[in-house]
């Protein structure tokens, strides 16, 4: 089975991409944590995307394109993948069609998980992320029992700087102008699913799970 999750900066993608990668045993591809793991170990790639990164822009196509191309030939990806945060622009979607082609594969599904703007700015800004363990809180939905501390590990939490307001407004007119045109693109194409992302995860997930089941796409893919 080959999806692709799209939706705003902060809707939740990346949490359902994992659930639905792990439930149905493929491959999770998210060009987001590529990218801050390439900027983490100061990497060729990571040196590229870091400074689009930190002021909220997209890293330029031709740079992401060729790391995808890479990574969906790995053979991980061979029975399935869910990718998450690509395509981001009508080039990059026209571009996987290609780099898909050559594989002999196409897409399944693409999964958008919609959620309203103003609710978008909350999640994001109250975000808070271990700098040790990566676990996630809310300062309202989710906080730790002691502030700026980690309940798994005791590290200590921190704002992304993707996270912080400014970004965040500037993330959301990005996606209005870049990403927003890819649900008329897979829609034109027949295989668009949006999916209510206002629910808690539990509902977004089983909302996802309950589409792919009713398409029967479950069963698809390489062996
Ligand atoms: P994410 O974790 O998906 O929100 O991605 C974090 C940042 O990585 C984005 O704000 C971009 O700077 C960069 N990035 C991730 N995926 C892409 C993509 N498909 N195209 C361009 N930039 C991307």
């Amino acid at each position: 089975m080959y999806l692709v999750m799209i939706g705003p900066p902060g809707a939740g993608k990346g949490t359902q991409a994992v659930r639905i990668a792990w439930q149905y045993g493929i491959a999770h591809v998210a060009t987001g944590d590529i990218f801050r793991n390439a900027v983490k170990e100061k990497t060729p790639l990571g040196l590229k995307a870091k400074s689009y990164m930190e002021s909220g822009q997209l890293v330029p196509d031709e740079i992401v394109i060729d790391m995808i191309a890479e990574r969906l030939e790995e053979p991980d990806c061979r029975s399935g993948f869910v990718l998450d945060g690509f395509p981001r622009t009508l080039n990059q979607a026209q571009a996987l069609d290609g780099v898909l082609a050559k594989l002999t594969l196409s897409l399944d599904r693409v999964i958008l998980v919609d959620v309203p703007f103003e609710e978008l700015v909350n999640r994001a800004t109250g975000r808070r992320v271990c700098k040790d363990c990566g676990a996630n809180y809310h300062i309202v939905y989710s906080p730790p029992s002691k502030p700026g501390v980690c309940d798994r590990c005791g590290g200590e939490l921190y704002q992304r700087d993707d996270d912080k307001e400014e970004t965040v407004r500037k993330r959301l007119q990005v996606y209005v102008s870049e990403s927003q045109p890819l649900a008329a693109y897979y829609q034109d194409k027949g295989i668009l699913s949006r999916i209510d992302g206002n629910r808690t995860i539990d509902e977004v997930t089983e909302a996802i799970v309950r589409e792919i089941e009713a398409l029967g796409l479950a069963s698809r893919g390489k062996k």
